[in-house]
């Protein structure tokens, strides 16, 4: 893992058409400038020279222009509309990168995609990267995620303590649904950190980049993947109480739910005392199997 978020190296001021720009805090504008974390994101995305890159939030442009250098065509996307224009312009002359104005919540990212490689059919795989805007971490996750977004890989800044709970193994605290949602779909690894120095305005916390590579295999294969994730959400829905506590909510019997959920749990070999927090992702395809065989 790189160290280059130790080296700050200065913000830019002005904003996208050179004047004064003042960032939004509503919509999670802390602007990269630092150039070591900026090229540690590039590279540690591993984009191709054919390659399409899907940028999320470029803000000034400050990761866009060195992702499009190593990237065969890159589309950004970004809400804030007085950021847009000085993004186009900026762009204007460069025909591989495209600026959307748009929230990334409310985009097809699949037609997006199958768009650009009808447009470039020469494109090879999709890379997608942002710094991301903290507040809608990980609901943007989540729907990269759940929407199948067929990218080869994700390399996205976050808060730290939100890539310490993603990369976490069973038995700690951060360890929960966000980590099996990730672990379940990708392998993850660290890029690089970035402390608070790395952006302009500073934001009240540290930063790290994950890269998430989509498996092309899912981590476990539960028989009914909606119920594995629904274990999973219902075990972790109060963490300090014990698993046969928590999954009676998904039995059907309401007098004797929490009966019939330590059955279950002893059906699939699992100590109904045990805490969600304890159970590997086998144990909670094996669990979401025994809910579905009795279905
Ligand atoms: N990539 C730039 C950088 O590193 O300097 C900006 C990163 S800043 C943390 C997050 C960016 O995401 C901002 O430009 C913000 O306006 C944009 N943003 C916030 N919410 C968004 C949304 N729902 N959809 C798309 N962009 C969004």
């Amino acid at each position: 893992m790189s160290k280059s978020g130790s080296r700050p190296k200065g913000g830019r001021k002005g904003g996208p058409k050179g004047g004064q720009y003042r960032a939004k805090k509503r919509l999670g504008q802390n602007f990269l400038a630092d150039r070591g974390v900026i090229e540690d994101i590039v590279a540690g995305s591993g984009t191709g020279e054919d390659d399409l890159v899907i940028e999320i939030g470029p803000g000034m442009g400050a990761l866009t222009e060195p992702a499009a250098k190593a990237a065969r065509r890159l589309v950004a996307i970004e809400l804030d509309s007085d950021l847009v224009p000085g993004l186009k312009a900026r762009f204007a002359l460069d025909s591989s990168v495209e600026i959307i104005e748009g929230d990334i919540l409310e985009t097809d990212l699949c037609a997006l995609i199958e768009e650009q490689r009808a447009k470039d059919p020469g494109i090879d795989k999709v890379r997608v990267m942002g710094n991301l805007p903290y507040y809608i971490t990980t609901p943007i996750i989540m729907k990269l995620l759940e929407d199948e977004v067929p990218a080869a890989s994700i390399t996205i800044m976050m808060q730290k303590e939100v890539a310490e709970r993603i990369m976490a193994e069973p038995g700690g605290k951060d360890y929960g649904a966000l980590s099996i949602a990730c672990q379940y779909h990708c392998r993850v690894s660290e890029v690089c950190d970035a402390p608070a120095e790395a952006f302009r305005p500073q934001p009240k916390v540290d930063s790290k980049v994950l890269r998430l590579d989509l498996r092309e295999e899912k981590a476990v294969s539960p028989k009914d993947e909606k119920l594995f994730f629904d274990v999973v959400k219902a075990g972790f829905s109060q963490r300090r109480k014990t698993l046969s506590n928590c999954l009676a909510s998904l039995c059907a019997d309401a007098d004797n739910a929490k009966q019939a959920a330590a059955g279950m749990l002893e059906q699939a070999g699992i100590d109904p005392a045990r805490r969600a927090e304890t159970l590997t992702m086998e144990e909670f395809a094996r669990l979401a199997d025994t809910f579905a065989e009795t279905r």
